[in-house]
């Protein structure tokens, strides 16, 4: 706990990077997290298709997310476990097969059990689908649900029992470092002055910002809005899977739910600034026209929908480590796509990073490196003029 003189490390984002982090780090050093919002996963935390899937993301997301794997399946000191399992079947046309082929190859080194799928098994997983469309899929089938908003309650509760302390309303306006002696950071925030040891930045589509007001070079950060929305059906699609079209011109998604109904998506990368993203009725209406295409599905109406920001690195890796200018300041930002599902393994890194230990067995197995994941590695921008 904060005794007066601060903390050991002041976390500042409040979604699943922050949280896993805290849950992590708090069980050997005092934590206090600071959320800009009245409420804790408000941006994109809340917002996403709740997908655990292990071949997603490129090469260095795709291990986080296998080395989350052991978390997820064991769901420690979760009431329910975690994730529901929803196979992934990613679909596309013979312009795709070579790519998919490809794909679903470099993938099995990792996820032994993804294959690529053709003819008529394409609708015996997913019988909406339109054959004269989809030719080619890889399925992966030991992928699932998650119930993020669990996932983020138990991070929580861990951090707390461990005596962190969770701010909300608690903005980061600013940090500066003594030029000599302890280096100690004093923070601004919206409520009130806090002293930390070390700043560790989780503040998503805010992460360069953060960083900037902390005097730190930013990394290139480019938020992507992504639209999604919920719509009623006429079939029972419970025994479907995640169906995920690649084909260029016919991206979309969309997830089987409870009651005769679909989370869809465009899956569309626009960038923006930070901000509270709102979703755009035209990606709504395009996504609906493109899994008409993919498919028989008559799309009537819409029930939701919402927006979320999936926040890059330039070289769509994510960004954990410490700053390499600067002392006592940590990333763990770049998340894209993914934040959820590797939200495991990130927060194990960092408890690796603030204890000065190696990375874990299950992330290090894998061939993941500090330097892989850091903020040195080749490709990203650190400038203070390049925002
Ligand atoms: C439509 C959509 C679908 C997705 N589907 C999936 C999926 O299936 N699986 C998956 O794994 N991922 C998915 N994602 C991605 C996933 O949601 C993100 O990677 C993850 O939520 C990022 O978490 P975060 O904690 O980094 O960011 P956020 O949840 O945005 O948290 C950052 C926090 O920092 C706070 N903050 C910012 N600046 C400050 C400041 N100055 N002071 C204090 N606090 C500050 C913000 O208020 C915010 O609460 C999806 C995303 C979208 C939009």
């Amino acid at each position: 706990m904060d005794n007066g003189t601060g903390v050991d490390v002041a976390i500042v984002g409040g979604g699943i990077a922050g949280v896993s982090a805290a849950a992590e780090i708090s069980k050997t050093h005092s934590v206090k997290l600071l959320e800009q919002e009245s409420e804790l996963a408000h941006h994109t935390t809340s917002r996403s298709a709740a997908i655990y899937v292990e071949n997603e993301g490129g090469p260095v997301f795709h291990r986080l997310s296998t080395a989350s794997r052991p978390f997820f399946d064991e769901s420690p000191g979760a009431d329910a476990p975690l994730v529901t399992p929803l196979p992934v079947l990613k679909v596309g046309n013979d312009s795709v097969a070579d790519v998919l082929v490809a794909e679903a190859e470099a993938a099995r080194k990792i996820t032994p059990n993804v294959r690529t799928v053709t003819g008529d098994e394409l609708t015996d997983l997913c019988p909406v689908l339109d054959p004269n469309v989809i030719t080619i899929g890889v399925y992966e089938d030991s992928s699932g649900s998650v119930d993020v908003m669990a996932l983020h309650q138990l991070f929580l509760r861990t951090a707390r029992t461990h005596g962190a302390e969770i701010r909300r309303s608690a903005k980061l306006l600013s940090a500066t470092q003594a030029a000599s002696g302890s280096r100690r950071w004093k923070i601004e925030t919206t409520a009130g002055p806090v002293e930390a040891d070390v700043i560790i930045n989780c503040a998503g589509a805010w992460g360069d910002v953060v960083a900037t007001a902390c005097g730190v070079a930013p990394v290139g950060l480019t938020p992507m809005r992504r639209t999604a929305f919920t719509a009623p059906i006429s079939q029972d699609p419970s025994d479907w899977p995640f169906i995920y079209s690649f084909t260029k011109d016919l991206q979309c998604y969309f997830k089987p739910e409870a009651g005769n109904q679909l989370l869809c998506s465009l899956s569309e990368e626009n960038p923006s600034d930070p901000t509270d993203a709102r979703a755009e009725e035209l990606d709504v209406a395009l996504a609906i026209d493109r899994i008409q295409t993919i498919s028989t599905l008559e799309i009537r109406s819409v029930k939701t929908t919402w927006a979320g920001l999936r926040t890059f690195a330039p070289d769509r890796n994510p960004v954990f480590g410490w700053d390499d200018s600067v002392d006592g300041f940590m990333w763990m930002v770049g998340q894209g796509g993914c934040g959820i599902v590797t939200s495991p393994a990130a927060g194990q890194v960092a408890g690796a990073l603030i204890r000065s230990e190696p990375l874990a067995e299950n992330i290090a197995d894998l061939g993941l490196t500090r330097e892989a994941l850091g903020v040195s590695r080749a490709g990203l921008v650190r400038s203070l003029d390049d925002k």
